[in-house]
């Protein structure tokens, strides 16, 4: 009998036809498969059991990239036919499905990076069909070897016959390479034979080491080195943000954090994410690394490079993005080398051009399931469908902080690498360019563009830009709750806790504490946090003591011994009674930030969310109180009683407890009187591990469905996601 599969989802580009190829052979079945614009179709002429046999194993052993959606069968006339063959593809395939994300080395790969006996032996850009870089080398489509970075590099004739052999496992890898006629990786300055152990050298030795990596360049030192760790802070000008680690293996990784199941699937998963793990007390890191951190992130190496580098040097490394401060990771080769002159005392570089600048994606197991928190390298582009399609082809962009873009095309949606603050021109220029990019890559031609409602966001003003468009204006909690929706495959009902720091309101003011009803189309605003003054508008954000204040004001207590010896703090709480120049704001975030100043936990940030952040970590594990708080989320009475705790010398511990304790029985309570069956908790503010497991846990146990950020950021990185939802919802 003759049968013809159709085979649809991510399909192409991940060794898929010599998979077909191989699975024929080995099963006898004649006939041929192919790509065309919307998967692959294959062909398979034998015996009924030999057929099915092939039906059955299709789907199921397909290649580690590739993601079978769907197949769909229909018999056809056998013909007879005798051997199987790769038929080439009919011209006007569907480019979207045929960029992959970067993908961490097999393990095929490795073990020939590691045998001496092998060509490859040692060679650090060994990479196959199912592993390699894709995203980051892709000038444009379709995905074939002239339109990446590769196409300087002229396969040599071993190289070639594995990419043209459809039995070989680098059959069609465009980014095919070997030590005689691919990228070669150098320390600049040095003219050592092995430019990696001289690297490694470097680094046992203390020094700051930058390298090349897949989508940019690293900054690298030995972890428990406290000069080297100490060095790359100064120079890096980064005050207290922590710094990434790369452990050379799972052992090593387990000696730095507590792995539960979930933590160690994430870590090995072959998107290779950094991971934010609970720290092993007496962990072998200088302090320096995450200054009053009780997590530490932790990678694997994912690329043959750092399994060489890693190998040879035995310990953790800091593995922090190339850059100064805040600027976007450097990735273009002169750029790099002059902006990161003062910090590296090294450079371990290579002749493989980045093509799209890509950070490390950052997860976090909470409850079980994992909770992305910065989604590039590894995620992108791989694209997350809508519940609603476009009718038209839309672009979102996003709102301003750790921004992304989106396109979106019928169900399917892209969501764009990690860019970062929308604030200077490299980040703008990477946003403008990122969207060109995609547009190609995957056939996208907006006719709908959304854009947050704040007037003054970069990316509301390249909304405006666009000529020729529908423009749709989504409310930023609106965003925040379809994104997480849709991301579900859901379309609402729901009603919805999106906690944040800022959002631009309906009603101009900055939003941030918000209840919404809503569905992808329209919402109501149920409920907010009881609005207080920001006083000195953007100053409040970087000095939360400011926000005590605020708060004080607003609940009519005495400030505790903490700020109250502050200087200027008279005239900040003037600021706040008067309302001079402070915006009214009912951001969750902002109360966080006011909590954790009062407890003395912090009153200056020097990085977003790090108040919060430390006032989590600060808190009791064991401490059950909590301070009250009502469905109508009036905090006044709860600061009240912070204040009393801290005035009778509460530890900070117990107080940082009772405060998460307080928003999560009071926000699941909110939930539960909005009586829709259906939860979405959503923004920034859950990324809090505590608040999210309690508040969630609260809400299961009376009954109620709780969806939460999985595949996006709960943050700002998902808001661009939620635009293209709401739009592909409103112009249905
Ligand atoms: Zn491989
Ligand atoms: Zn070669
Ligand atoms: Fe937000």
């Amino acid at each position: 009998m003759r049968i013809r599969a159709r085979v649809e989802g991510t399909v192409q580009g991940v060794g898929f036809r010599p998979y077909v190829y191989r699975l024929a052979g080995e099963l006898g079945c004649s006939g041929h498969v192919f790509n065309d614009a919307r998967g692959v179709v294959v062909e398979v002429e034998a015996g009924a059991a030999e057929v099915e046999r092939f039906l059955t194993r299709l789907p199921a052993e397909a290649p580690p990239l590739a993601r079978v959606e769907r197949v769909m069968t229909e018999p056809v006339p056998a013909t007879g036919s005798s051997g199987f063959t790769i038929v080439e593809s009919p011209a006007g395939g569907e480019p979207s499905a045929l960029v992959s994300p970067d993908t961490a080395t097999c393990a095929e790969c490795l073990e020939e990076l590691f045998d001496p006996a092998d060509r490859r032996y040692r060679y650090p850009f060994v990479n196959c069909t199912n592993c390699g870089p894709r995203f980051t080398i892709v000038r444009g489509v379709p995905y074939d070897r002239p339109l990446t970075t590769m196409a300087g590099f002229r396969m040599c004739d071993a190289c070639q016959a594995e990419y043209d052999d459809p039995a070989d496992r680098r059959f069609h890898a465009q980014p095919n390479a070997c030590p005689a006629c691919g990228p070669r990786v150098r320390l600049l300055g040095s003219d050592a034979d092995d430019a990696v152990r001289a690297a490694a050298d470097a680094l046992r030795g203390g020094a700051i080491l930058a390298v090349k990596g897949m989508g940019g360049y690293h900054l690298a030192c030995r972890a428990d080195h406290e000069w080297a760790v100490a060095a790359l802070r100064g120079r890096k000008h980064r005050e207290d943000k922590p710094f990434a680690l790369m452990a050379p293996n799972l052992v090593a990784a387990r000696a730095l954090v507590e792995l539960g199941t979930e933590e160690e699937t994430l870590l090995v998963a072959r998107e290779r994410p950094i991971v934010l793990a609970r720290r092993r007390p007496g962990a072998p890191v200088a302090s320096a690394v995450a200054p009053r951190s009780p997590d530490l992130g932790v990678m694997l190496p994912y690329s043959p490079l750092h399994h060489l580098l890693l190998a040879e040097v035995d310990l953790p490394l800091v593995l922090t993005s190339g850059n100064v401060s805040d600027e976007p990771i450097a990735y273009r080769d002169e750029d790099a080398v002059t902006r990161l002159a003062g910090i590296a005392d090294a450079f371990l570089v290579h002749d493989r051009p980045i093509h799209t600048r890509t950070d490390d994606s950052v997860v976090r197991a909470v409850a079980g399931r994992p909770l992305m928190l910065r989604r590039s390298r590894g995620y992108v582009p791989t694209n997350i469908d809508l519940p609603v399609p476009a009718k038209r082809h839309v672009l979102a962009c996003g709102a301003e902080l750790k921004s992304t873009f989106c396109l979106a095309r019928g169900s399917r949606a892209w969501v764009g690498h990690h860019i970062g603050d929308l604030s200077n021109y490299e980040t703008l220029r990477a946003f403008t360019e990122g969207i060109e990019h995609f547009e190609r890559l995957f056939a996208v031609a907006p006719a709908v563009v959304a854009h947050d409602l704040h007037p003054d966001y970069l990316s509301t003003r390249f909304a405006h830009e666009r000529e020729g468009v529908e423009l749709i204006a989504v409310q930023h909690h609106h965003a925040h709750l379809a994104a997480c929706l849709a991301e579900h495959g859901e379309t609402g009902p729901a009603v919805g806790a999106i906690y944040d720091g800022t959002g631009y309101g309906t009603d101009g003011t900055v939003w941030g504490g918000e209840l919404l009803r809503g569905d992808l189309v329209s919402f109501e605003r149920i409920g907010a946090l009881y609005p207080v003054r920001m006083p000195g508008g953007e100053a409040a954000i970087r000095q939360p003591w400011r926000m005590a204040c605020a708060w004080l004001v607003a609940a009519d207590a005495a400030p505790p011994p903490t700020v109250r010896s502050r200087d200027g703090w008279e005239q900040v709480s003037g600021l706040a009674r008067t309302g001079f120049a402070s915006p009214v704001t009912t951001s969750v975030g902002r109360l966080f930030d006011a909590v954790a100043a009062l407890c003395g936990v912090r009153d200056e940030v020097n990085y977003e969310g790090q108040a919060a952040i430390e006032l989590e970590a600060a808190c009791d594990p064991v401490e059950e109180g909590a301070y009250p708080l009502g469905p109508d989320l009036d905090p006044r009475e709860l600061v009240g009683a912070v204040v009393a705790d801290l005035e009778r010398g509460v530890g900070v511990g117990v107080v940082a407890a009772r405060f998460h304790n307080a928003v999560a029985a009071a926000t699941a309570e909110a939930c539960t009187r909005a009586g829709e069956g259906t939860v979405v908790l959503a923004g920034g503010v859950f990324a809090n591990r505590r608040l999210l497991e309690r508040t969630r846990a609260l809400l299961e146990s009376r009954g109620l469905r709780v969806l939460v950020p999985e595949r996006l950021p709960p943050g700002d990185g998902g808001i661009s996601y939620g635009q293209a939802a709401v739009a592909a919802a409103r112009t249905r």
